[in-house]
């Protein structure tokens, strides 16, 4: 059984406090003086700090924004809108009102004398929610008014709601795109990185088998670079490291083509729907924009500026090949450049 405490614990309230309702705007929209005087002087004894007054239909427009060229829309919360008024009528008013995005949603009221009470069928189909008889009672006009404004209120207070978590919506969006991008992103050189060349490639590779087109991979290695570290120090090599990374990925610009950082001091570049030749022209391209770039390299003995050596592997569409078969060519290959002297590239066919 549940305890007394429990029981009598308050429901979290869904009803606004009756101060802010009074804040809230409404305009009263009727062609003779007297109703408007008598209407305005009921809402403001009871509280209501903003009543307005319109005596036409182009009048509320002038004042709901909706005329050509005006300047000063104000906001409303509520219209109280005569049915039989001269020129455009009520029905219409109330038509036109509801057509406006920005005035869509104020609650209309219309206030019908008994003898257009069979208009009221049209006014509510033409979007008004309520309607006030003339004479009017005090304490009914009240009621319709008060519940006209609490509803108008929860519709403000849904649409906040809704525009608050369609704001949070996109901003986790946007931070899970960040997420995604920088879970494939190299944090050094902001190329991609190894898990990035591991699906790249693992895709290259089927496809290339799919269309019978040849496929390359280029392993790049930076020569001497413990002494190049040793000597400069760790920041200079990551800024080292980092100048490679741009100089390698401003070569190649295909869709299919992809430049990693493989690890350490290590790049890869594949290339797809690219023959051994069309490969070696890019690994000749790399030795040349790296050489170019002037970075010294005291310590090294085989060149007075940081140079690198590459390793290409290529699978042609007879004999297309798995991932780890083209890493370990490309490998050998890049083990063959070293061997051989660095600063250069060597090629080794696929089996
Ligand atoms: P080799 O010509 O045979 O490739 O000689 P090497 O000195 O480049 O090769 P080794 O593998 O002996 O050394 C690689 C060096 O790369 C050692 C390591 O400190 C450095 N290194 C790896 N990753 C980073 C990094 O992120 N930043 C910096 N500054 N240095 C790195
Ligand atoms: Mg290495
Ligand atoms: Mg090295």
């Amino acid at each position: 059984m549940t305890s007394s405490v429990e029981q009598n614990a308050p429901l979290p309230s869904t009803i606004p406090d009756p101060h802010v309702i009074k804040q809230m705007r409404i305009l009263i929209v009727d062609d003779a003086r007297d109703n408007r005087v008598l209407l305005r002087a009921i809402l403001r004894k009871e509280g209501y700090q903003h009543v307005a007054v319109a005596g036409s239909a182009t009048e509320a427009y002038r004042l709901l924004g909706l005329e050509d060229g005006a300047e000063h829309a104000q906001e409303f919360d509520l219209i109280l809108l005569d049915i039989m008024m001269p020129g455009e009528n009520g029905i219409d008013a109330c038509r036109k009102i509801k057509s406006f995005p920005h005035t869509r949603d104020i609650p209309i009221v219309m206030v019908s004398a008994q003898t257009d009470v069979m208009w009221l069928s049209i006014a509510f189909e033409s979007g008004a929610i309520d309607y006030i008889t003339k004479p009017v009672n005090r304490i009914e006009m009240l009621a319709r008014v008060g519940a006209a404004l609490r509803l108008k209120y929860e519709m403000d207070m849904r649409k906040a709601r809704e525009a608050e978590l369609l704001k949070l919506k996109s901003e986790l969006e946007a931070a899970n795109l960040e997420l995604a991008r920088l879970s494939i992103i190299d944090g050094l050189t902001g190329i991609p990185n190894r898990r990035r060349f591991d699906e790249f490639l693992e895709l290259e590779c089927k496809r290339a088998r799919r269309n019978k087109l040849p496929l390359s991979l280029i392993l790049i290695d930076v020569d001497h670079f413990k002494l190049y570290n040793d000597f400069y120090g760790h920041l200079k090599g990551d800024e080292c490291l980092q100048a490679i990374a741009r100089v390698l990925s401003d070569v190649v610009h295909r869709p299919g083509d992809l430049v990693a950082r493989y690890g350490g001091e290590e790049f890869a570049a594949i290339l797809s729907e690219t023959d051994a030749e069309g490969a070696m022209i890019i690994a000749r391209k790399f030795q040349e924009r790296v050489e170019d770039q002037g970075i010294p390299h005291e310590k090294s003995p085989i060149a007075s500026v940081v140079t690198i050596s590459q390793g290409i592997a290529t699978c042609t569409f007879q004999k297309p090949v798995e991932p780890p078969t083209l890493i370990e060519y490309a490998d050998r290959a890049l083990y063959q450049a070293k061997a051989n002297g660095r600063n250069q590239f060597q090629f080794v066919s696929c089996p």
